[in-house]
């Protein structure tokens, strides 16, 4: 008869140190002794100063403005700039979301989408007037590209107008979902030239008459950070406002092919952040006489949620590798952001069942991953678009419509 090996008879000893950090697979040690530095003081202010302070604020749908010294201080401003490595901003972006998921789309969207594109596709006027406000998070911006009624439809869609009247331009329309469009010092607004037709983008600061953002509230998830409907009445803007390398919505698909990158290391981050949840309370929690962790079923949930998180991250490391090498495309961007997000969505929802009713109330922390989950899955590019770009790229055929 065959006998089990003696190692797995007996009570496993109990882990020491017990897991503080869950890198199972050793991802930090591909960065440089200078990043892996910078990346663990990261980490634990994210944890110990910052990831406190977030469920109160979720719940009352506020801003924590005391806290953007913080990030600032961090470096999270300037990512885009500073020359870090592709691997240490997405690690970045994963541990801001493993803190708080609202904060990490403000880090991420300002980084990608706003620093990115006054940096890659600004003038040297608009660079000089905008960028240092922007890297020490002393001036926000918002990406003003969704619309109330064009959302995955709006490459071909796009309504909102601009038409050069021979001394400026003027902006109308209506924007939707935008990402701090309430707090922010000016607006990326995407509209229409009614002289040529090409979608082009322009610097909308939110003081000037005719530019309205109204708060969205309500909202299930990503509570913290403040979305807004923009309404553009007539808005004046000088020539200067033109970004000069945005005249064409090939820019804006480059942008975006990044900013998909960016929410698989947010759904990377959601996952960890739903396992560090999970795995403190099933030791804590008492049912039976003993721990949740020492029943089977809830182990199973638990290497479960690992087991997805690090397929998510594995991903994204892979993908931080061809995009520092310069042949990121958006099959791979898409393909990314659908899968891990599709995984992040099954990790919260295993992570809330483990915390039973105490998972149905934010005061626990799952209830607000479990919320912010679903925002990673819509935004971005919805599960289906991407899945349906992953898919065009693959069969060469277009199922859009
Ligand atoms: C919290 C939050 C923050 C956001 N932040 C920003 C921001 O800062 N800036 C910005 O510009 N936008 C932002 N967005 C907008 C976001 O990108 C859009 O919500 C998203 O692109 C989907 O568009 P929609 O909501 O109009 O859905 P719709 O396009 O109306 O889609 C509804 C449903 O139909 C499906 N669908 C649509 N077309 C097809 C098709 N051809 N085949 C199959 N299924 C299809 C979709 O997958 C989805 O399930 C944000 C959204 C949210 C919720």
């Amino acid at each position: 008869m065959l006998q089990a090996p003696e190692s797995l008879l007996a009570p496993a000893a109990p882990m020491e140190p017990p897991f503080p950090d869950a890198d199972l697979m050793h991802v930090v040690d591909l960065l440089s002794p200078r990043e892996r530095a910078r990346f663990s003081e990261l980490r634990t202010v994210l944890q110990r100063d910052i990831r406190p302070l977030t469920p109160e604020y979720w719940n009352r749908e506020e801003f924590p403005f005391g806290l953007l010294p913080r990030l600032a201080s961090l470096g999270l401003g300037r990512l885009q700039t500073d020359g870090s490595s592709r691997l240490f901003t997405g690690l970045a972006y994963m541990e801001m979301a493993r803190a708080d998921v609202s904060l990490s789309a403000l880090v991420g969207i300002h980084n990608e989408l706003i620093v990115g594109m006054i940096n890659d596709l600004g003038s040297p006027e608009q660079k000089a007037r905008w960028l240092p406000g922007l890297q020490s998070l002393t001036e926000l911006g918002a990406f003003a590209l969704t619309e109330p009624e064009h959302g995955s439809d709006i490459a071909g869609g796009l309504a909102t107008t601009a038409t050069h009247d021979g001394a400026g331009w003027v902006l109308r329309g209506a924007k939707r979902w935008i990402g701090a469009g309430t707090i922010a010092d000016f607006a990326l607004v995407w509209a229409r030239d009614t002289a040529d037709g090409a979608i082009k983008a322009f610097i909308v600061e939110t003081d000037r008459p005719g530019f309205t953002a109204t708060k969205i509230a309500n909202k299930i998830g990503l509570r913290i950070m403040q979305n807004a409907d923009i309404v553009l009445d007539d808005v004046r803007v000088p020539d200067g406002n033109l970004l000069p390398g945005a005249t064409a919505f090939s820019r804006a698909n480059e942008l975006l092919r990044d900013s998909r990158a960016w929410v698989g290391w947010q759904a990377a981050g959601i996952q960890l952040g739903a396992f560090d949840i999970a795995r403190a309370y099933s030791l804590e929690r008492i049912q039976f006489g003993r721990e949740l962790a020492c029943f089977q079923l809830v182990q199973q949930q638990l290497a479960e949620i690992l087991g997805n998180a690090h397929a998510s991250l594995s991903l994204m490391v892979e993908l931080a590798r061809i995009q520092e090498s310069g042949q990121l495309e958006m099959v791979q961007s898409a393909m990314a952001k659908s899968t891990t997000t599709r995984l992040a969505r099954s990790s919260v929802a295993l992570g809330r069942s483990i915390l039973g009713g105490n998972g149905i109330t934010t005061d626990y922390e799952m209830a607000k991953l479990f919320g912010d989950a679903e925002v990673l899955y819509t935004y971005e590019g919805t599960y289906e678009i991407n899945s349906l770009i992953v898919a065009r790229a693959v069969t060469g055929k277009s199922a859009f419509v």
